[in-house]
């Protein structure tokens, strides 16, 4: 079920002060996500989530999340910036790698942060770029497809991501030698999942494989990174991913495999995006247009250069109209931004009740990979971000582009 924590009465508040389309994001909320994930893995030695920045780069987002205990997972030179500018450092980084520049090892490195290496040639690059870490950690591919009882939950065959199975028996030894004394193991295999069983299984493969490893190198497990992947229901009758369940179930692969968690040496590490922020945001729009044509649309003052899943995925995002929460859908819309490309639709043939002109729509569920996915394309430009703060105040985090900022690379 989409998330419906908070009232009209907040929504067109914060409508009123600031110009549409912006988006909103909920502290108690985010606060509250940080706090149940932490809860569910207390259990864990040295349990920290490393929130995945690209989801919602934004510091004073950041920052909320620092003083949950989380860290931050980077994996480029502007989000390493952000996690500076929101006081983070360290091993309370995270630096994911990804065929991205070399040279932005050498950044990361300068930070002290975690290490995550995406290929074998990694190894290489960081050597000469900032020098080997005491702890290194690689990311797994394990090829083929990723099931979940019958289910077929994700293609790790096809993904660009991750070292084969045979890689890491060379690649360890080899980063042994150049003086790394620790290793960890990463594995991201099932994307925006509810399934309660997709970490449990997951951290049983990376336990497994780092028990044979550890044998195999005589290199220390440090720890083992779930990564990201715990999904959210956008749609209605979805249900939310049971972190206490998924946590106890991690539980038991730790207990089968290290023993008794109070008494391990294995740490636990997460990078989730999508859970932590996802239900916590969402982009406000009016209702500006409508047009009856062989469908009935509504044009609303955003579009997919401020929140584009609908356009790149297809995804759902639940819509509701501020002051018709209980009102019958009876109407049947396409709700649609300015853009000059047919995708540009929020929603297809939804069912809503009628709307008017003026109408504030609130768009659910867009506080990951909502913002940060935006562009500007058709000179549209990006959009304002308001902080809901606990004591109630509407706090503008980001200003919304001027075309003075769309000019501003133009030599
Ligand atoms: C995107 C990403 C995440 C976060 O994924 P979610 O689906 O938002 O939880 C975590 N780790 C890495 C390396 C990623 O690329």
């Amino acid at each position: 079920m989409p998330n419906f924590s908070l009232p009209d009465s907040v929504f067109l508040s914060a409508a009123e002060q600031f110009p549409t389309p912006f988006y909103l994001y909920d502290e108690k909320g985010l606060r509250e996500n940080a706090r149940a994930l932490n809860a569910a893995f207390s259990w864990a030695p040295d349990f920290r989530e490393y929130f995945a920045v690209k989801a919602l780069p934004n510091p004073h987002i950041l920052k909320i999340f620092r003083e949950e205990g989380c860290g931050v997972d980077c994996s480029s030179e502007c989000e390493l910036l952000l996690a500076e500018m929101a006081g983070f450092s360290g091993d309370a980084i995270m630096f994911s790698a990804n065929a991205m520049p070399p040279a932005e090892f050498d950044h990361a490195r300068a930070l002290n942060a975690l290490i995550n290496l995406d290929d074998i040639s990694d190894i290489d690059l960081l050597a000469a770029h900032g020098g080997i870490p005491e702890t290194v950690c690689v990311r797994f591919n394990p090829g083929g497809d990723f099931t979940l009882g019958n289910a077929i939950m994700g293609a790790p065959g096809e993904s660009k991501y991750g070292w084969t199975r045979e890689q890491l028996s060379l690649g360890l030894p080899q980063l042994k030698a150049l003086g790394a004394k620790k290793f960890a193991l990463h594995a991201f295999l099932a994307s925006n999942t509810t399934d309660n069983s997709y970490y449990p299984k997951l951290s049983g493969i990376l336990f497994d494989l780092g028990a044979a490893l550890e044998k195999e190198t005589g290199l220390e497990l440090a720890f083992v990174n779930l990564s990201g992947g715990v999904g959210i229901p956008y749609r209605p009758g979805e249900k939310k991913a049971d972190l206490a369940a998924i946590g106890e179930g991690v539980r038991r692969e730790y207990q089968r495999v290290f023993g008794d968690p109070a008494h391990g040496k294995v740490a636990i590490k997460t990078e989730l995006g999508r859970f932590m922020t996802g239900p916590d945001g969402w982009l406000l729009t009016h209702a500006v247009h409508e047009k009856k044509i062989y469908r009935d649309y509504i044009g609303v003052d955003a579009c997919a250069s401020n929140l584009m899943r609908p356009a790149m995925y297809g995804a759902y995002h639940h819509i509701h109209i501020c002051g018709k929460r209980d009102a019958a859908a009876d109407h049947l819309y396409d709700v649609t931004g300015c853009l000059c490309e047919n995708n540009d639709k929020f929603a297809v043939e939804r069912p809503l009740p009628r709307v008017d002109l003026g109408d504030l729509l609130v768009i659910h569920d867009a506080g990951a990979h909502g913002f940060s996915m935006g562009y500007q394309y058709n000179g549209r430009l990006r959009s304002a971000e308001v902080l809901y703060r606990e004591d109630g105040q509407m706090q503008l985090i980001r200003r919304a582009e001027t075309p003075e900022d769309y000019f501003a690379t133009l030599v």
